[in-house]
């Protein structure tokens, strides 16, 4: 007979002082998984897709998520997948540079700047988090005062200390303890496909952006290649095919480095479709259960930080558990929403406040914001992400 979930689950236990389950290994869930490795926990942890990370998508890490990977001794590692952003370049409707800024400043206070590949990113976070039970997901939670039982699709059923629901943007774990009504969705009304390039004379450490009137266009390298945002109005783009949105940009471009990441597009690889929609969770933990990540909020990718606020926030949440005991798990919940809320929602608002600057529909509008973008500095674009990253 083969093993039930329950039974896989209190292996990954074995020697546990809290009965930890933490549902989805992505970037949060992972994270939060290794940290508390390291703190001498042995949580459990499931996952809903199978032990087969692709690629994904690219990711902009910043030093907000990057410094969680030195604590957990994976500094040497992430430099080796990924590669240094050293530049952010901002182009306007009709493709002309608008400004180039050094991330330099940046760097130098609070830490390096990343691109990496969001599958190569969740295998070192992975593979630091002990054994994760793939394939698997929760069918009901029933909560009590002392406990909280999982049952899985099997059948089985396990009880914990705590259930963390690291689920995702979409996650179950939020709808089972969250009421619709709290939680509040930001729709831009945009949406954009991700696909690959291997254009020539890519230069690595910079970030470009053309931001025109209903579309845009994002290069974001990573080792050997460079990830692209191909952006349009929600309505339109959710009727077509990304190939075909490609060749359509490809028409509006001049000669230049976005022309030629389309035209060296990796057509072997399908593109990803997402709306541009993020979510914010106005309550973070019932009883036992408690969310993380974009599980709690979801971001826009507009600034580029929403894995930094999951791994930041899986920091806090290890460390507040690390001092836990069962019987007030309440109060560390509390605690870890009082020290977390606050950062997690600059941030999304600076992505939301990005996306206001970006996703611009009438010609007059594309107008003003390319003449604003002449006077924003660095520190305007992402004043609230610098702050937070600076303690606040
Ligand atoms: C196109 C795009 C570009 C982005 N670019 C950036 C960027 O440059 N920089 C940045 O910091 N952020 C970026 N983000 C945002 C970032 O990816 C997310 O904020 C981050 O992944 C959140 O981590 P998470 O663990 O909460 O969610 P995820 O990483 O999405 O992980 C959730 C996990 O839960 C699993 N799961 C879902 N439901 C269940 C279930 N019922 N049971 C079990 N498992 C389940 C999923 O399979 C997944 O593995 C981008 C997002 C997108 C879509």
């Amino acid at each position: 007979m083969p093993e039930t979930v329950a039974a896989r689950l209190e292996t990954q236990m074995n020697g546990c002082r809290l009965r930890i389950l933490i549902v989805g290994a992505g970037i949060a869930g992972a994270t939060l998984a290794a940290l508390l490795h390291r703190h001498g926990e042995r949580p459990a942890i499931i996952e809903r897709g199978s032990n087969t990370a692709d690629g994904g998508y690219m990711l902009g890490l910043m030093p907000l998520g990057a410094r969680v990977l030195h604590g957990l001794q994976l500094t040497e590692a992430y430099q080796r997948a990924s590669v240094a952003v050293t530049t952010y370049e901002a182009f306007d409707r009709n493709g002309g540079l608008i400004r180039s800024y050094s991330l330099a400043d940046l760097v130098d206070r609070f830490g390096s700047w990343r691109g990496v590949e969001r599958g190569v990113l969740l295998s070192l976070l992975r593979d630091a988090c002990g054994p994760i039970c793939f394939e698997t997901t929760v069918k009901d939670i029933i909560e009590r005062e002392k406990s909280v039982t999982a049952i899985f699709p099997d059948g089985s059923r396990a009880g914990f200390d705590l259930i963390v629901g690291a689920d995702g943007i979409h996650s179950s774990t939020r709808a089972r303890i969250v009421p619709d009504d709290k939680v509040e969705e930001f729709d831009t009304g945009w949406g954009g496909f991700v696909m690959w390039s291997t254009p020539k004379n890519f230069a690595g450490g910079t970030y470009s952006e053309l931001w025109s009137t209903g579309w845009g266009l994002g290069l974001y390298p990573v080792p050997g290649r460079v990830g692209m945002f191909l952006a349009g109005r929600d309505g339109k783009l959710s009727e077509t095919d990304g190939e075909a949105y490609a060749a359509e940009l490809e028409q509006r471009l001049a000669a230049g480095p976005f022309l030629d990441a389309l035209q060296a597009r990796d057509a072997t690889i399908r593109p990803t479709y997402w709306r541009m929609v993020d979510y914010r969770s106005s309550i973070w933990s019932r009883g036992r259960v408690v969310l993380l990540g974009d599980a709690a909020a979801a971001f826009l990718p507009t600034a580029g930080v929403g894995a930094s606020a999951a791994m930041d926030s899986a920091a806090a949440l290890a460390d507040e558990l690390s001092r836990a005991e069962s019987a007030r798990m309440n109060f560390a919940l509390e605690l870890y929403e009082k020290r977390q809320r606050h950062r997690v929602e600059a941030t999304e608002k600076n992505s939301r406040d990005l996306s206001k600057l970006m996703f611009v529909n009438s010609a007059p509008a594309a107008w003003a914001r390319d003449k604003l973008m002449e006077f924003y500095s660095l520190k305007h674009l992402i004043n609230d992400i610098s702050k937070v990253m600076a303690g606040a």
